[in-house]
């Protein structure tokens, strides 16, 4: 058995964690809200540790999926945070979407205590993370993946090395940066259409059978937007966070992006304007509201 300990339960941690909870792992869980991880238990195979401490103190597998590379800081040394009680020869899989600095540091303080730690953000949202068939860009060294290759294939169908730790936090925030804009700019562009009295769903059509289409335009905008359903499945704030790393990154190496640049000013003004809870496809209404117009 590999005894692995799951810290962060939210939207996508819940359901990658359930496919630990079968043999050959002995999964351990916590959660800063303790009555999800309570009723996580109570219908998975799993024990809720009292602390981020208490979860990995006997762990050979540690993963985390929390907002950011912040809070995944915030947990190695708040108050009963994990880094004292890290065993050696532990492996901390981080499958949260953080930033590249942040893993590198964290990889070099974990590794002066004999801990390896490999960044592993995920692709293909909740509907993957159930059937257990996400896409995992992962950043560190061959030879420690090796160690945790059993507990990714878990979760994971497409699991990519990206280069050393950081590299799948910078392949992370590039995906979602282009996701960002192709949500804008499909709905900007079925705005017009709009206008220009084209039934949105004749657009579309035309559109996923044209060099105009993304997934935005052949899965999201149909299923979410044309319906009116906007179901919550990955936060606005999550994503304003992705395109802000992707900024910084583009920033730091003297890349010029304004495209990307644009986009992260407006998704940062919708996350003002909509809130900190809402789903990332309801960006869409900022233009709806702008221009007077429902693409349904
Ligand atoms: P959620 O916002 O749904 O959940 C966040 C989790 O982090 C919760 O367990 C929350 O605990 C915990 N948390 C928040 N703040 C703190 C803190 N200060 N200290 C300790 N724990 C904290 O996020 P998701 O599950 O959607 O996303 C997790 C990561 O995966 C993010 O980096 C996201 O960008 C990425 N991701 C998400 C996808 C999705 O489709 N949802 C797709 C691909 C990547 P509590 O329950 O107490 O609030």
């Amino acid at each position: 058995m590999t005894r692995v300990a799951f810290l962060g339960l939210g939207d996508i941690g819940s359901l990658i964690a359930a496919h630990l909870t079968r043999d050959p792992f002995e999964l351990v869980v916590w959660n800063r809200t303790a009555s999800k991880a309570e009723s996580f238990a109570a219908s998975h195979r799993a024990r809720v540790a009292s602390s981020p401490s208490d979860a990995v103190k006997n762990a050979e597998v540690v993963i985390t999926c929390l907002p950011s590379s912040v809070e995944v800081e915030a947990i190695l040394h708040g108050e009963a945070g994990m880094l004292e009680s890290l065993a050696k020869g532990a492996v901390m899989i981080d499958c949260t979407s953080g930033d590249p600095p942040t893993s590198r540091s964290i990889a070099a303080e974990l590794g002066g205590r004999g801990v390896e730690f490999i960044d592993a953000p995920v692709s293909g949202g909740t509907t993957a993370a159930k059937s257990g068939s996400l896409t995992v860009m992962w950043g560190g060294e061959v030879t420690v993946f090796e160690r945790v290759r059993n507990v990714v294939e878990a979760f994971g169908k497409k699991i990519v090395h990206a280069g050393p730790v950081g590299a799948g936090d910078a392949l992370k925030a590039v995906n979602n940066a282009l996701l960002a804009v192709h949500i804008l700019s499909t709905a900007e562009g079925l705005a017009v259409l709009v206008k220009a009295g084209v039934d949105p769903k004749v657009a579309l059509d035309v559109i996923n059978a044209s060099s105009g289409r993304s997934n935005s335009s052949e899965n999201l905008i149909p299923q979410r937007v044309l319906t009116r359903a906007f179901p919550r499945t990955f936060r606005l704030a999550l994503l304003d966070k992705d395109i802000g790393i992707a900024s910084v990154m583009a920033d730091d190496l003297g890349v010029s992006t304004p495209i990307i640049s644009l986009t992260a000013e407006r998704f940062h003004s919708a996350r003002e304007i909509l809130g900190e809870d809402v789903d990332h496809v309801e960006a869409v209404k900022i233009i709806e509201q702008e221009n007077g117009v429902e693409i349904k």
